[in-house]
């Protein structure tokens, strides 16, 4: 199998996870780019990565389900071989609201995706790294997780605070294998996202209470995300970047 370096970027298709995808076939990985349903974006940046002379793979999985992220890292060891390093960036937030007005199904759709995806992705890397004694994981967690998101996704900021407190816990369980897992923490970065929530412009609107007067961009926090998947964080485990202009 392949000696190359490679990575696994879950939600890859746009925003963040697009970003670390073309950073890290610039940094000659080979990329395994997945998405949940759209195939033009996801297609879109493979042609990018590809362009970059470095594989590329498409997967379609909802990391929600079991099924598919079994299916997703077969794929993988069959195509690209030994997993070096997974980014788990899949995620959602619905309508901003209180929390008086999330539903119980809303709740359990928006945990089910971005902490049992993140659970489910982490073990299958695990599997594989563990039998390797080497491997990164990095988890894209949120700010949120620490404001709390008041008025706006109470269940997205709780998601992220699991996301937090799971890149804890298996950093400690697995460091003495050689794995690190590491998570950044991004404030308001420019992407779809904001749309997903009813506001497309929520970064605008939002420049002035950031400490840098600006939103973010997309490849800034790739740029951690690589740093820390990377071997120049050799001794880093266990730990977060903020990537929040200061916020
Ligand atoms: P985005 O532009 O909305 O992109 C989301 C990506 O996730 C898309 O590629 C989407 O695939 C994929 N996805 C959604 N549900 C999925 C599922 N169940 N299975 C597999 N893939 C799925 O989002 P983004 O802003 O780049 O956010 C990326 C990560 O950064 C998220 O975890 C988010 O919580 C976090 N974050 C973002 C910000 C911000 O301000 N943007 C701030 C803090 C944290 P399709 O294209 O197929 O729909």
């Amino acid at each position: 199998m392949t000696k190359q370096n490679n990575v696994l970027i879950t939600g890859a298709s746009r925003g963040i996870g697009a970003e670390t995808a073309r950073l890290f076939a610039d940094k000659g990985y080979s990329v395994c780019v997945n998405f949940k349903s759209n195939v033009k974006a996801a297609e879109s940046i493979r042609q990018d990565v590809l362009a970059r002379g470095v594989d590329c793979i498409l997967v379609k999985a909802d990391v929600s389900k079991p099924h598919d992220v079994a299916n997703m890292f077969e794929t993988f060891d069959r195509e690209l071989g030994e997993l070096r390093v997974l980014v788990n960036n899949a995620g959602i937030l619905r309508q901003q609201s209180n929390m008086v007005d999330i539903s119980e199904q809303r709740f359990s759709e928006v945990l089910n995706t971005n902490v049992v995806g993140c659970f489910l992705c982490c073990k299958e890397a695990v599997k594989r790294m563990s039998k390797l004694n080497s491997g990164s994981i990095v988890n894209v967690s949120s700010k949120a997780s620490i404001s709390g998101s008041p008025h706006e996704y109470v269940d997205y900021a709780a998601s992220k605070a699991a996301v937090d407190t799971l890149t804890r816990g298996l950093a400690l369980e697995v460091a003495a294998k050689g794995i690190r897992v590491n998570g950044v923490r991004p404030g308001l970065i420019d992407t779809d996202i904001h749309a997903a929530g009813g506001e497309p412009g929520r970064v605008a609107r939002l420049e002035g209470i950031i400490p840098m007067r600006r939103g973010g961009k997309a490849c800034e926090v790739a740029e951690a995300i690589f740093w820390l998947a990377s071997g120049q964080a050799s001794f880093v485990t266990g730990s977060f970047i903020d990537i929040s202009g200061g916020l």
